[in-house]
């Protein structure tokens, strides 16, 4: 697992939070699970689910793992149940840790399935997504794998004697593929159960799309459901339908509070968790674990890039500012002080809030790096509640700050 960092291993082992769950949860144990006739969920490869489908005239796989060496140890798992040729690689979504083990897959007589958005998405976002990756503490750099075949609004695979429907979604990403098997009553639904509403360093999240993506799912009438993380009988209709309700309401609320010239912080503030939703233990699991995600998705996505506070249409320049700030306090060391005042009563977020002042002013300043790698530290070991991005990204902060202080 050399593409893959310490980074990302802490971060994924720390805590995946879905709609229904308000506490972290942990990575499902690695292994194979039949959830139909000779239909495999296979969980436990770093942070997310894949699976297989086994019929007379060859294999079907769905989703490839975050790095090729994922995806060769998958393949070799695939092996010790059949030895029958892949012949279809279906990928849910463009996502990194779903698609860059394809080309392990690679091979003739393989061909890869999409939605067709995929495609753009690999060619417009691949790079941006090193950003994503970044803050994950990961840089896996493989090759991008195009699919073969890809379809618009829904289509069917036709093998050994199995019908396998593929539909368009919309949720976390504009190019999510549901997987539908008719015959067995299993649907691999992809990242759609994600409570992020999209990553939150990507240009997505389609609220609307998830909803219909989930009335979808619904008519289906599925006996499972096989989510693209965490586990399986975790993720079921009623917690799909809870996410959907939870999107609904958040979307009132936020336009509301946009609407009455609030900011993203008053809107933060101002967003709360509906009466009829306290009474029932998954609508205020999921409304708990979606409210911040999807408040700030949603803020950006009714308001645009100015914002509300036309102060902050063109600010100063940073470095301005900071040196303003530091003389208006007494000198750097002053700032720092205060950092440690801060952070020694646990107010890290305002702590580094001034560390940043003494960063911008002096970057090669060693106190105040390390006073900011404590703060990461423990802002990424705080609040059971913090979304796992927000935890990955604290943790591989503090490792950047150690860098950067000149630590091993
Ligand atoms: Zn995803």
């Amino acid at each position: 697992m050399n593409c893959t960092s310490t980074g990302i291993l802490l971060a994924l082992s720390l805590s995946l939070i879905l709609p229904g769950q308000a506490s972290a949860q942990a990575m499902p144990p690695r292994g194979m699970v039949e959830v139909g006739n000779g239909v495999y969920a296979a969980t436990g490869y770093a942070s997310n689910n894949m699976g297989f489908i086994v019929t007379s005239e060859g294999v079907v796989v769905i989703d490839t793992g975050m790095t090729p060496e994922i995806g060769r140890e998958f393949l070799a798992d695939i092996r010790k149940q059949t030895d029958q040729p892949i012949r279809y690689v279906i990928f849910t979504h463009y996502h990194y840790d779903h698609v860059d083990g394809a080309s392990a897959f690679q091979a003739p007589g393989t061909q890869f399935v999409a939605q067709e958005n995929l495609v753009s998405n690999l060619k417009t976002l691949k790079g941006l997504e090193r950003v994503n990756q970044t803050v994950l503490g990961s840089a896996s750099e493989a090759p991008a794998v195009y699919p073969d075949i890809t379809y618009r609004e829904s289509t069917t695979l036709t093998i050994g004697g199995r019908e396998i429907q593929l539909f368009h979604a919309q949720g976390e990403t504009n190019d999510a593929t549901l997987v539908w098997l008719p015959q067995d009553r299993v649907v691999f639904i992809g990242d759609l159960n994600n409570a992020n509403l999209g990553s939150p360093v990507m240009p997505e999240g389609y609220p609307e799309g998830l909803i219909a993506a989930v009335n979808l799912i619904g008519s289906l009438a599925p006996k499972t459901l096989v989510p693209g993380h965490g586990r399986i009988q975790e993720t079921t209709l009623e917690s799909l339908q809870a996410l959907s309700t939870v999107t609904a309401n958040l979307m009132v609320q936020v336009r509301q509070s946009v609407g009455s010239g609030n900011d993203l912080e008053a809107t933060m503030a101002a967003v709360a968790m509906p009466a009829e939703f306290r009474t029932d233990p998954l609508l205020a699991a999921t409304f708990e674990a979606c409210r911040e995600p999807y408040v700030n998705r949603l803020f950006k996505n009714y308001t645009g890039y100015y914002g509300s506070n036309p102060v902050q249409f063109r600010p100063a320049p940073a470095r301005e500012r900071s040196a303003l700030l530091a003389e208006l306090a007494g000198g750097n060391a002053r700032l720092l002080a205060t950092a440690g005042r801060l952070a020694s009563e646990g107010q890290y977020q305002l702590a580094l809030e001034i560390l940043d002042i003494v960063t911008t002013n002096e970057p090669g300043n060693r106190e105040a790096r390390l006073a900011r790698e404590q703060a990461f530290t423990a802002l990424a070991r705080s609040g059971k509640d913090l979304n796992w991005y927000h935890r990955a990204a604290y943790f591989n902060a503090a490792r950047k700050e150690e860098a950067l202080a000149g630590l091993p």
